[in-house]
């Protein structure tokens, strides 16, 4: 059987560089679909990319890309990661810069161009080679379905998958001439948004199929709360827009076999030795009190603001508190203001993949009190090892954790505390519920066992993209 060919595009993906779940997905997702179909990946190659630990070369493909009035020159690299075929779009303004997109306030004032110089690069790619599909994810490659409008002689079908429409790629209108896109496309159908250019709403207005990350997001960001202006226009494209949860990748994120655990596990035994480890380590006093772990990126979508202002309340509780992240200065200001107070309260500033899993190997509840969340992984990850969510229930968690009051062994869901809205009663509310659940330790027990054993795995929503490929295909 000829396998299709498939081009998958991401701006980040793990394990050459990733700053959330966007790198998780575009890591496992196609190496779920990858016995389907003739696959590979392109990302822009950054200069915190190791080129020498992933032996990545030179292909000795060169072109220059033309925007506006300016030219660019663009180097094609590759390599071969776990049976998967990686490209890397060298371009001295996408790549030589210290961050991805910039700092956590800021992103790079020229992210336009630099990302424009990436979806170009795609579409080049595309011209070269003969692939039937192209899976364009977020803004960062959104217009690579626009550029496409022009290409008369390319039949590649395009997916457009939104993981986070709070970041649409909205720039200055002048933006349009340096990035050589036509007028004709700068109207309210097109990349127009309240004259400013929007690279987004091309992947929404352009792409074949669009597909966010879960079905609740699909239906949430067609309303005013949380499609951030583009409701009305993702409203007008529903009938192509799916939403289909994220898996991840259970070989990645397996305590019997994860490397950067202390003891590997798969019951609770095991894991009470990892906690202990941990506990001991940080110095985080009493073995007997659940420990409350936080994992993410310290920005309002997480629900920084609700955490910090809960945390002095949180703390008085018998319990342990370990927070590990990066962002906002604002938001580790006021994080070390507290825990200075607090001996229960352990923080960890920086991104670090190794001790993240041993956060959730060690934790006994993950709190995740999320304004918005498209799908959201953490609290899939520490379901599976063990670590039980307590989440606002929206988006995607409100899709993979259901409230341990409904807990069912017969069901094949995933279970943790679940509040309705974002406010400190309601997430104390659902803390005090932890605590009383832990104390019940036999019921305790017998959830973190059942989510352990649940699947999170991408096998049934790879079944989902791949009809929706394969109805691009076939129409
Ligand atoms: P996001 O909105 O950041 O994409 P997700 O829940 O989809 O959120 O994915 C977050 C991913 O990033 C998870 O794999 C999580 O463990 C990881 N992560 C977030 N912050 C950190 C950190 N500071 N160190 C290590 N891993 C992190």
């Amino acid at each position: 059987m000829i396998k299709e060919r498939v081009l998958f595009a991401a701006s980040e993906i793990y394990p050459f560089a990733k700053s959330g779940g966007l790198a998780d997905v575009a890591y496992s997702l196609p190496r779920a679909l990858s016995s389907q179909y003739d696959l590979c990946v392109v990302m822009p190659l950054y200069q915190l990319v190791d080129r020498e630990r992933f032996t990545i070369g030179s292909l000795n493909e060169s072109f220059e890309i033309t925007m506006g009035e300016v030219n660019y020159s663009v180097e094609l690299y590759g390599c071969e990661y776990e049976g998967i075929r990686y490209y890397f779009i060298y371009s001295p303004l996408l790549s030589e810069r210290k961050y991805l997109y910039g700092s956590p306030e800021h992103g790079y004032e020229d992210n336009a161009i630099r990302f424009g110089i990436f979806n170009y690069a795609i579409v080049e790619m595309l011209k070269r080679e003969n692939y039937a599909i192209a899976h364009l994810n977020d803004w960062q490659c959104a217009l690579v379905p626009l550029l496409l409008q022009t290409q008369d002689a390319l039949s590649t079908k395009t997916v457009f998958t939104i993981h986070n429409l709070a970041y649409q790629g909205v720039f200055e209108k002048k933006t349009l001439e340096q990035l050589g896109i036509d007028e004709i496309f700068y109207t309210l159908e097109g990349i127009e948004f309240y004259d400013q250019v929007n690279f987004m709403k091309a992947g929404i207005a352009y792409a074949d199929s669009v597909s966010t990350v879960s079905p609740n997001y699909a239906k949430e960001i067609v309303t005013t709360e949380f499609g951030y202006g583009l409701e009305g226009f993702l409203k007008h494209h529903q009938s192509k827009l799916i939403g289909i949860l994220n898996g991840i990748d259970t070989l990645q994120f397996s305590p019997s076999s994860d490397k950067t655990l202390l003891k590997l596990y798969s019951g609770l035994t095991g894991k009470a030795i990892n906690r202990r480890a941990y506990l001991k380590s940080v110095g985080l006093k009493g073995i007997k009190k659940p420990l409350f772990i936080f994992i993410g990126r310290f920005t309002w979508q997480k629900g920084m603001d609700l955490l910090i202002e809960t945390l002095p309340s949180l703390a008085t509780f018998e319990c342990n508190i370990a927070i590990l992240g990066e962002g906002e200065a604002v938001y580790h200001t006021a994080l070390e203001s507290i825990a200075k107070s607090h001996r229960n309260i352990y923080l960890e500033f920086g991104f670090d993949e190794s001790l993240s899993h041993r956060l959730y190997a060690a934790g006994d509840f993950l709190l995740m009190p999320s304004l918005f969340e498209p799908c959201g992984l953490n609290q899939m990850i520490a379901m599976r090892y063990g670590s039980v969510p307590v989440v606002h229930k929206i988006g995607g968690l409100a899709d993979s954790v259901i409230s341990e009051k409904e807990f069912n062994t017969e069901s094949t869901d995933g279970y943790g505390i679940t509040f309705d809205r974002a406010n400190q009663g309601d997430f104390i509310a659902a803390i005090e519920q932890a605590i009383e659940l832990y104390e019940n330790k036999r019921r305790y027990n017998r959830i973190c066992r059942h989510n352990m054993q649940c699947d999170f795995s991408w096998q049934e929503s790879a079944k989902e993209y791949e009809a929706l490929y394969n109805n691009q295909i076939d129409s």
